[in-house]
């Protein structure tokens, strides 16, 4: 609920209406399965950023799931841009759900002419004067205890939910994930480091980790921009000898990492290299947002 300003419209399965009237059934899969995906855009100046970008991983979630596609790109577009339009969006976001629909409580699948439930709505707040970017972040690593298909963007976030507020009781932002002794990412962006001899590393795509939409953007920008980059897994003990760590997300765009479990990365200062690339990526993705 927004407390602090008017009442929002959203958009519940082909309805736009008053967020305190929106319903969803008690038998939506997503509620009683997680059995749904999401994206959530940035808006900046009412427009979307890296739209296509996000439209590309929906696809492929759906197809990982086996959901049918609720409708195109083009209809997805129009309801983004009117709820902006009708909340009167300048900054912020829009989070957009797809469910696998209504059925009655069973684990398997309801029948394929099941319509997909699609939720929407807008969340007004800063992004490009965030504070968190401006001071940059405290982290501590936790064990990374999520299922194994990371790569599909479930709602399943219950994890990384715990782990968010294990860090903010530590005092800290957020938390890195760690599996098998290596990075896997951020509770809910991507993780880098920047080694001492200046090479850009990230942990290579699989499914251990989200394929961040901004992920995809940075080390496209960093490569033309003359950055060596490594697609590879790190270690905390490594990321406490980097120069510089930094996420990416696609409402943090890149956010310097400070410290990690209290031990100050490089000179506990935003770094060079994270500074560059959020200035590059304001410049070219929100530059060219729509
Ligand atoms: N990893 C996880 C686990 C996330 O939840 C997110 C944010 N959705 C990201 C990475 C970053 O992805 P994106 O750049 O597409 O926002």
């Amino acid at each position: 609920m927004n407390m602090s300003s008017p009442e929002r419209i959203v958009y519940v399965a082909g309805q736009y209406c008053p967020e305190s009237e929106a319903k969803v059934s008690v038998f939506d899969r997503g509620y009683l399965f997680a059995d749904a995906i999401y994206e959530v855009t940035c808006v900046i100046g009412g427009k979307l950023v890296d739209f296509d970008g996000h439209m590309a991983r929906l696809a492929r979630s759906l197809k990982e799931l086996d959901m049918p596609v609720p409708m195109s790109d083009a209809e997805l577009l129009a309801i983004h841009r009117k709820l902006v339009a009708d909340n009167n969006v300048d900054e912020g976001l829009i989070y957009m759900q797809i469910s696998r629909g209504n059925a009655d409580r069973d684990f398997n699948f309801p029948s394929k002419d099941t319509p997909p439930v699609v939720v929407m709505f807008t969340q007004a707040r800063p992004v490009l004067e965030s504070p968190l970017a401006k001071r940059g972040l405290k982290v501590i690593s936790l064990p990374d205890i999520r299922w194994g298909r990371r790569d599909i963007k479930t709602v399943q976030l219950l994890y990384p939910s715990m782990a968010k507020n294990a860090a903010n009781d530590a005092g800290a932002d957020d938390a890195w994930l760690v599996q098998d002794g290596f990075v896997t990412e951020a509770s809910s962006a991507n993780a880098y480091i920047v080694t001492a001899d200046d090479k850009i590393v990230t942990r290579s795509l699989s499914s251990d980790i989200l394929h961040g939409i901004t992920r995809a953007a940075v080390l496209r920008f960093a490569e033309d921009a003359g950055y060596a980059l490594e697609e590879r897994s790190f270690t905390i003990a490594e990321t406490l000898e980097a120069k510089e760590a930094f996420i990416t997300s696609a409402t943090s765009f890149v956010t310097s990492v400070l410290s990690i479990d209290g031990h100050v990365i490089g000179d506990g200062a935003i770094g060079p290299v994270s500074r560059r690339l959020r200035e590059i990526y304001l410049e070219k993705a929100v530059g060219a947002r729509i």
